[in-house]
C-alpha cells in the first residue's frame, strides 16, 4: 500500500509526526509520504519514528495561485531539504499566512464574530503552518460553530466573504523549483482545488513545461467521471497517476490509506528524482 499525501501537526493535521508513522505501520501502508503545507518541519521526527517495514517518502504541499487567482495545490516529493530556494519560497508562504489570517479575523469580527488572533495562536500547534483549519479550530473553541467541516462549510470555504488568499507562487514556479531541488512535482487534487472551471489538457501543458511528472487521479474529493477524465489527461500528456488520502488525523474524514498509488506508477516516479531519497531503517 503506498499513499503519498499526508498532513501532521506540522501543518492542519491533528497527529504528530510520531502518531502519523504509528499509525501508518498499523494501517499496513508500505511507503507513506508526509506532505505537510508548506512546511518540512515534521520530517525529522518522520524521520525518527520511522520503523520497519515502511519506508517515508519525504514531501511538502506547496500552495500556489495561477495568474488567474485559482488555488492549485503542487505535491513536491523527494526533493532536497536543504536547497535554499525551495526552502526560501516555502518560508515567504508561511510568513504571508500571517498577515492573511489577521486579515480574515478582522473580517469575521467586524461582523460580530468573536475571534482573535490569540484564539488562533492558541489552537495552533508551535511551528505548524498556519492555515484555515486553525481558525475553524478557535471558532468550534468560541462555539461559534460546531466543527472544521461545518466552519468551512458556512465562514471559511473560498467563495466566502471573508475569505482572504495568501500570496503564493505560481504553480509552474513551484513546479520549477521542486525539480530544480532534485524532487518530483505532481498536482494535488486538480479538480477539487479548480471545481467549476473547465479544465483541459491545455490548462495542464504550461504545467507540464514547467516540469510536472504526475497527477493525482484518486481522492476523495473526485467523482468517477473526474477521474476517469483525469486518466485521459495523464495518459495524453505521458503524466504519472497518482492516488492518496489527503489524511488530516482527526481533522478530516479522510482515513490513511483510502486511495493508494499503483506501485508501477510509484516506481516510475521515484525514479525521476535526482537521487535516490526514500528513507527506510
Ligand atoms: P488554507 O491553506 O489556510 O487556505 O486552508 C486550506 C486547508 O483547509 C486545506 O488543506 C484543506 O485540507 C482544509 N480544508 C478544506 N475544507 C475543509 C473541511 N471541510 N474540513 C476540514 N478541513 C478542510
Ligand atoms: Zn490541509
Ligand atoms: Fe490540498
Ligand atoms: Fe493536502
Amino acid at each position: 500500500m503506498i499513499d503519498l499525501h499526508t498532513h501532521t501537526t506540522a501543518s492542519d493535521g491533528t497527529d504528530s509526526p510520531t502518531e502519523l508513522i504509528n499509525k501508518a505501520l498499523s494501517a499496513g501502508i508500505q511507503t507513506l509520504a508526509i506532505t505537510d503545507h508548506d512546511s518540512t518541519s515534521g520530517w525529522n521526527e518522520a524521520i525518527s519514528a520511522l520503523r520497519p517495514p515502511m519506508s517515508l517518502v519525504l514531501g511538502a504541499e506547496i500552495s500556489t495561485l495561477t495568474l488567474n487567482g485559482v488555488s492549485v495545490h503542487i505535491l513536491g516529493l523527494l526533493f532536497d531539504g536543504q536547497d535554499r530556494d525551495l526552502q526560501a519560497m516555502l518560508s515567504d508562504s508561511r510568513d504571508t499566512r500571517i498577515p492573511r489570517m489577521r486579515k480574515m479575523i478582522e473580517l469575521l469580527a467586524a461582523d460580530g464574530i468573536p475571534i482573535t488572533m490569540e484564539d488562533v495562536i492558541a489552537v495552533t500547534p508551535p511551528g505548524a503552518t498556519v492555515g484555515r483549519p486553525h481558525l475553524a479550530d478557535a471558532l468550534v473553541n468560541k462555539e461559534v460553530i460546531a466543527s472544521r467541516d461545518e466552519a468551512f462549510i458556512d465562514l471559511l470555504h473560498n467563495g466566502s466573504k471573508y475569505y482572504v488568499t495568501h500570496a503564493a507562487p505560481t504553480p509552474e514556479d513551484a513546479i520549477s523549483q521542486i525539480r530544480k531541488a532534485g524532487g518530483v512535482a505532481v498536482i494535488a487534487h486538480p479538480f477539487a482545488s479548480r471545481r467549476g472551471e473547465i479544465i483541459s489538457t491545455t490548462t495542464f501543458s504550461s504545467l507540464v513545461a514547467a516540469g510536472l511528472n504526475g497527477i493525482e487521479i484518486n481522492h476523495r474529493d473526485h467523482s468517477q467521471i473526474e477521474r476517469e477524465q483525469l486518466t485521459e489527461i495523464a495518459d495524453e500528456l505521458h503524466l504519472i497517476k497518482t492516488g492518496s488520502s489527503d489524511y488530516h488525523g482527526n481533522g478530516k474524514l479522510n482515513a490513511l490509506g483510502e486511495n493508494l498509488t499503483d506501485p508501477i506508477q510509484w516506481e516510475r516516479l521515484e525514479s525521476l528524482a535526482n537521487e535516490r531519497r526514500v528513507v527506510s531503517k
